[in-house]
């Protein structure tokens, strides 16, 4: 390996020359002025991103592991072409999604409201499963009230955009997800993050900036969906309260996952929901439906209520998905079984991937473990010989995390068995030692 940086896992003098190979077709002038005759994808940034790895991979032979179809229901099994494969990338943590009890209360509803609630919430969408779900996200989270949405993504983007402006400050983790960071930027308050639950950074920043600031908002996860560590929510909500600020947590990937009954991060710890001004969840997860909400005071349910576009100016969620959501509450909250079967299930595999050497970065094995690389190259080459072998797990790739820390992210399930466990570790340590041996196909500088 030479001491060179790389993008992509690629040498510079290799990237080089795939930029020249794409510059040589003619499409990747800069733009000055209208280009009619021209492709207009062609001049966004994005695309050219997308299209020199999309070169890197065909040059390399390796196929596009995004977008594949797949059959049934996702879990700790998934059917491609009739094959059945292991799978480790999915969201349904607790098994929830196709549980027959899930799965009855969406038909149910359908038959009682069709499958669209028809109109905004605000006219006459609103259902009483939307009811019957906040009341019971609400009473998860120990807060007076909740509001949701028909998009977590979206939820995270219009409820920052809404709640902040150019007067506000808004400070957020570094391996923030997207959606924060994309409300922040709609929001137009100043944004400024800090490094990963670095909680002293943070309170740096809020001691220089909060001064000159209305409104101070931090966002944090409870749960880091690339990483699977979780922050020192005790420390973030003293120095929120001290500095003023209000605190968001996102729950998307701790809710059904962290605590005893799974009820997040404040359960973890054993604090109060009250702690948190903004609980953020999605219910695309272990609650094995679609959408996000927020959790929070009366108060702040109702000023969302009319005040954030993606509520107000969006369909309310559709009748079937919030029965579902609604009955995956009731499931998680009989059987905390679950919770303790995946967090069992997790650190079983994070012990046996240490065992083998492998890389598992900052995961604390409560249902996510990622497996470090440290060349997109060779993640993406990894998780095709890894399908190959009859196990499906896909990589995370820069720019999605850093080139060095690119990765094939494992989702654990309270329906995996020990048994597939210890396959899936034996399979991916063996194949890390032949690419780290050199007997990949693939050349020898495009590897860590
Ligand atoms: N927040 C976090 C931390 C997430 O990981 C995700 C998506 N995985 C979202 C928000 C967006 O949620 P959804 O996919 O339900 O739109």
């Amino acid at each position: 390996m030479t001491g060179e940086s790389r993008t992509f896992g690629l040498s510079n003098v290799e990237r080089q020359r795939l930029i020249e190979r794409f510059r040589d077709s003619g499409k990747a002038q800069e733009p000055i002025g209208p280009t009619p005759n021209q492709d207009p994808f062609q001049d966004l940034e994005y695309w050219r991103q997308f299209e020199m790895i999309r070169m890197a991979s065909e040059s390399l032979g390796i196929a596009n592991p995004f977008y594949r179809v797949h059959e049934g229901v996702g879990g700790a099994g998934i059917v491609r072409d009739g094959r059945r494969y292991l799978n480790f990338a999915s969201y349904n943590y607790l098994g929830l999604n196709g549980h027959p009890r899930v799965s009855a209360a969406a038909k149910q509803a359908i038959d009682d409201h069709g499958t669209s609630a028809s109109a905004s919430r605000l006219l006459t969408g609103e259902r009483s499963v939307h009811v019957a779900l906040e009341r019971s996200l609400a009473e998860l989270h120990g807060t007076e009230d909740c509001i949701s949405f028909v998009s977590g993504h979206a939820t995270n983007v219009t409820v920052l955009g809404c709640l902040l402006g150019r007067p506000d400050l808004i400070l957020y983790d570094a391996l923030s997800h997207n959606s924060i960071q994309q409300g922040a930027q709609l929001s137009g308050a100043r944004r400024l993050s800090f490094p990963h639950n670095d909680v002293a950074a943070a309170e740096r920043l809020l001691a220089q900036h909060r001064g000159q600031c209305r409104q101070a908002l931090i966002a944090i996860e409870g749960h880091y969906s690339m990483d699977g560590d979780v922050p020192d929510l005790p420390a973030f909500a003293e120095i929120a309260r001290r500095h003023k600020a209000w605190l968001l947590v996102d729950e998307a990937h701790s809710v059904g996952v962290l605590g005893r009954h799974g009820r997040g991060i404040a359960e973890h710890f054993g604090v109060d929901g009250a702690l948190v001004d903004f609980w953020m969840g999605t219910l695309s997860k272990a609650l094995a439906g679609c959408g996000g909400y927020i959790a929070c005071s009366r108060r702040g349910a109702e000023y969302l209520r009319y005040a954030a576009p993606g509520f107000v100016y969006s369909v309310g969620m559709p009748p079937p998905i919030a029965a579902a959501c609604a009955a995956s509450l009731d499931v998680l909250r009989e059987e905390p079984e679950r919770v303790a079967r995946l967090n069992a299930n997790a650190a079983l595999f994070l012990a046996r991937a240490k065992e083998a050497g492998l890389d598992t970065g900052l995961s604390q094995g409560f249902g996510i473990v990622p497996v470090i690389i440290g060349s997109s190259v060779a993640a993406a080459r990894l998780s095709e010989i890894l399908f190959a072998r009859g196990i499906n797990v896909k990589p995370i790739l820069y720019p999605a995390v850093p080139e060095q820390g690119a990765r094939l992210r494992f989702f654990l399930s309270s329906e995996h068995t020990a048994a597939e466990i210890g396959e899936a570790v034996t399979v991916l340590a063996e194949e890390v030692a032949r690419m780290k041996s050199g007997n990949t196909g693939l050349p020898e500088t495009l590897l860590r």
